[in-house]
């Protein structure tokens, strides 16, 4: 497996700090609104990277937080006149909703903030303790960003010096530009914080997922905290690069070996506007879109590449999807599987080059094509069938497409409605044909294809699909 490490910018190979264990360790969502497309995307991203590192036998363990306390949760709550608990709680259930209907895995571990304080106070204690944080007249905790030399190596970014001395935030009395908030002590008009050893207050942001990786991931004699730190683009700098350094300081070691940062999601165009209202909610794309097509769609794109969403990328993935499952349906009801090496070598190979889905794409069309051959060849060939039905199981785990019924997969799209009216008469159908009115069954059938239905007649079942 090679990975693209962002911190170092080049592609390397892959190699767990312990034997076969992968510890994997994911930013979440700040839970104050329905989830979008870029954590959507994100999600995606790292679901296959967890997919195929477990295809390829090593044994992962995944985390992935939720920031459930927070200056937008709580302006929120506030706004809705709601307790923040039940505000987050439904934030939570959405996304894990959505997440669900675009088949990401859930993590192993999925911890919240309000649930890492203790690991939190620790965290900020031995910094203190080690003279890396101070705390200022307010109440309020610091890092000192300039006591780690190592500070910035994370994001390689240039520190600049008329940026730190021309935009010192006003109301702060921290001591360097670039030092961030460990522990925010109650105001008088906080209305929500936590006691502490250091007095009323609530966490600042970065500091939660350092104390997550510690509570449910760190073996402290290792050389790294995690094998794989990933996140969004956007989380490089400063959230990545304060997690690294407030890692460093407390543990003196680094808090990953490899870091994976995901690509945005842009949303331009009059196109998406009519279509998607302007929005950028998955909700509101599961509403146009069939969540198995969305998710083919967001993960056609290369992770690292910034994906511009539109309508017309979207139907062309259908459209390779639509070829997946015609050859499904080309050995429908063949259950038993023959593995088909040279596929799975292949596509393997593909998505171990930094999870290069453009490869594996290509290598899935190869397949499909050369499979449709065959069968055009020698439709009743068993084992060719069952190599068929291997390759799509496997292309399901890896890439988590292709696992529905054919048959249902071009069912999409119909109401409920027309569903049932479709069914009602294939019953009528079939009925009138086991009381040989073939004459009735003939023109119930010319009743059905009126409604743009294919029907086919098996032994088991008479099955149909949106022509
Ligand atoms: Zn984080």
């Amino acid at each position: 497996m090679k990975i693209y490490n962002s911190q170092i910018r080049e592609k390397i190979d892959f190699i767990p700090i312990k034997n076969r264990e992968v510890k994997i360790y994911v930013c979440g969502a700040t839970v104050y609104d329905d989830a979008h497309l870029g954590h959507a995307r994100s999600s995606i991203a790292f679901d296959l990277l967890r997919r195929v590192l477990s295809e390829l036998k090593y044994r992962v363990t995944f985390v992935k937080n939720f920031t459930d306390i927070d200056d937008k949760i709580i302006a929120k709550a506030k706004e809705n006149n709601q307790d923040y608990i039940t505000l987050t709680k439904h934030y939570i259930d959405r996304y894990l909703e959505d997440m669900g209907k675009l088949n990401v895995l859930r993590a192993d571990i999925e911890p919240l903030a309000t649930e890492t304080l203790k690991e939190m106070f620790e965290l900020i204690q031995t910094l203190i303790d080690k003279n890396f944080a101070y705390k200022v007249e307010s109440g309020d905790i610091y890092f000192n960003t300039t006591k780690d030399e190592k500070y910035l190596t994370i994001s390689n970014r240039i520190q600049n010096e008329n940026e730190t001395e021309n935009r010192v935030e006003v109301n702060t009395q921290k001591k360097n530009f670039k030092d961030f908030v460990l522990w925010k002590a109650k105001t008088k008009d906080d209305e929500i914080f936590f006691d502490s050893p250091f007095g009323e207050g609530r966490p600042g942001w970065h500091l939660e997922c350092s104390a997550m990786i510690d509570k449910y991931l760190n073996d402290k004699n290792q050389e790294f905290a995690v094998d794989i730190h990933c996140g969004g683009a956007d989380l490089l700098f400063p959230h990545h690069e304060n997690e690294a350094t407030q890692s460093r300081c407390a543990n003196n070691q680094e808090i990953a070996k490899y870091w994976m940062h995901n690509g945005f999601v842009n949303i331009n165009g009059e196109k998406m506007s009519k279509s998607l209202g302007n929005s950028f909610f998955i909700k509101d794309a599961l509403d146009s879109y069939d969540g198995e097509i969305l998710r083919f769609y967001l993960l056609s794109i290369h992770y690292r590449v910034d994906l511009h969403f539109n309508e017309e990328d979207l139907l062309n993935s259908k459209k390779r999807l639509d070829k997946l499952y015609r050859l499904k349906k080309r050995v429908y009801g063949v259950n038993k599987e023959n593995i088909d090496k040279n596929f799975k070598d292949k596509i393997l190979n593909d998505l171990s080059d930094d999870l290069n889905i453009s490869l594996a794409l290509a290598s899935i069309e190869e397949m499909i094509s050369e499979y449709n051959e065959f069968l055009d060849k020698t439709p009743k060939d068993k084992v060719t069938k069952q190599k068929i039905i291997s390759n799509i199981n496997l292309i399901d785990r890896l890439l988590g497409v292709g696992g529905k019924d054919a048959y249902e997969y071009f069912q999409i799209g119909v109401t409920k409605e027309d569903k049932a009216k479709i069914e009602d008469l294939i019953e009528n159908r079939n009925q009138a044909k086991k009381d040989k009115n073939y004459e009735l069954a003939d023109s119930i059938r010319e009743e059905i294809l009126k409604l743009n239905v294919n029907i086919m007649d098996t032994p088991q079942d008479t099955l149909w699909e949106k022509v």
